[in-house]
Formats: C-alpha cells, structure tokens, sequence
C-alpha cells in the first residue's frame, strides 16, 4: 500500500509506525509525503493499526487509521523432489542456516527511501506465478514460498525495479547466483537462481539497469527467475508494486 500523509505547517523526523517498527517516508512535496507498507504472507487477518507520527518542536504529532488484512487463499504446491535437493547433511543446514542469518541481517537495514512509483517489472515477458504456495516437499510442509516464479529461457537479462544500492549479490545454496537491491525505507528486491550477475554489492544501481540474466543456479528444477520484494511489515506480492500509480 501507498500511505500518503498531509501535514500542515512544518513536522521532523516523520515516520510511518506499522506492525512495531517505525519506517521513514518521503517527502513528495511541501507538507506531502509517501510511504510504501505491506502485509506479510503469513500476517493474520483482521484489523491493524497504522500511525504516522512527527514532531513540531517538542509536540508529539500523530495520526491514526486502521488497515483492515483480509483474507487471501494461498495454492499448496506438492513437489517431489531428489533426496539431494531436499535433504541436507549437518555441513549444508549449517551453511544454509548461516546463509539466512546473513541475509536477514541485510533485509533488516532501514536506510532513506529512494525507490519512487511506478517499479518496472525485473524481466520484459513479467509472467509471475507461485505467490505465497504453501509447498510440500516429499511430503514435508516448508516455508511458503515469499516470492514469484518467472519461467523463461536461460540467459534472458534481468534488470533492476527501481533505483537503489546493490545489499547482496553472491552465491547462496537455495537461491543460487543472487542479487538483493535495498530500494531505501526497508523496501528490498530479490533475484534468485541467475546464470550470473553484473553488479557487486555496494553499487549504485538505477532502475532498468542490468543486474544479471535469468539461470537455474541454486535450488532450481530449470531455468527461471525468482523474483521477492520485501517491504515495510513483510514479504509481499512483487505483483502489487507494478500496479501502483506513477508520480
Ligand atoms: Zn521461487
């Protein structure tokens, strides 16, 4: 969701408080802002609120609405997969597990909004599938899946949704060849199982720019790019940046 916030007359140090955590937002013009928060995958329905709060001197400045989560059914997708993709020795669960501290580690630095509507969809052909599958493998429940599947030809290139500074760009066990984009106010994109990748972690990245082409490195039964967005409150649908308004 965009949160576009009217204030009268100067406010410091605005933020967006939602789900806990408070985020910065944007100044889009005087006394407007923008902010970008979203629903986990996994968040219960119901209502939530959601805070902008500011400080004029030393007065306190808040508003207060109420999103209401509703609900949305998730396919389960059962996968049978080689013993070797889906079980892991004590030397691979510990590199996986060290792989995910490090990346949450990274997913959790909040640094200034830089990313402005509207995104631009990673890849040309932009044929998301899979959002949120709930997925069995060999009969095992495993973590949902937290981003979308976009299956197309080895080699096709993938470019960046919008500006920002590459996090991530190395190789990980599930995810393969992998780049993480920090778009600013903890607005993150990821881009899994590439052939390979053009950028090094620390660079300034514009939208469009090239990060890599599409591959089946990793955890990956063929060529194709997985594709996440992380979000103020979670990992949402990719999917609903594309259709936000343009500025
Ligand atoms: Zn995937």
């Amino acid at each position: 969701m965009l949160v576009e916030v009217a204030a009268s007359g100067a406010v410091d140090n605005l933020v967006l408080r939602w789900k806990g955590a408070a985020w910065p937002i944007r100044e889009i013009a005087p006394g407007r802002y923008e902010g970008l928060i979203g629903v986990d995958l996994e968040d219960p329905e119901g209502p939530a609120p959601l805070f902008a709060e500011g400080f004029r001197g030393n007065a306190r400045l808040l508003a207060e609405t109420v999103v209401v989560v509703s609900p949305r059914k998730f396919a389960v997708q059962e996968l049978t997969l080689p013993k070797g993709m889906a079980e892991f020795d004590n030397a691979t669960l510990a590199r996986i597990g060290a792989e995910a501290a490090e990346l949450s580690r990274r997913l959790s630095r909040v640094t200034p909004p830089r990313w402005r509507t509207p995104f631009l969809p990673p890849v040309e052909e932009y044929r998301p599938a899979n959002f949120g599958a709930r997925r069995v493998i060999n009969g095992d429940p495993r973590m949902p899946h937290a981003g979308v599947d976009i299956r197309l030809p080895a080699g096709t290139p993938v470019r960046a949704i919008a500006d920002g500074r590459v996090a991530f760009a190395g190789e990980q066990f599930f995810g393969g060849r992998s780049v993480v984009i920090d778009h600013g106010g903890g607005v993150f994109s990821v881009y899994y199982h590439l052939k390979e990748f053009s950028v090094v972690e620390g660079q300034e990245i514009s939208r469009g720019d090239r990060v890599g082409s599409v591959g089946a490195t990793g955890r990956a039964t063929g060529p194709h790019l997985h594709f996440g967005v992380r979000v103020p409150g979670g990992r949402v649908d990719p999917t609903r940046l594309f259709a936000l308004p343009a500025r």
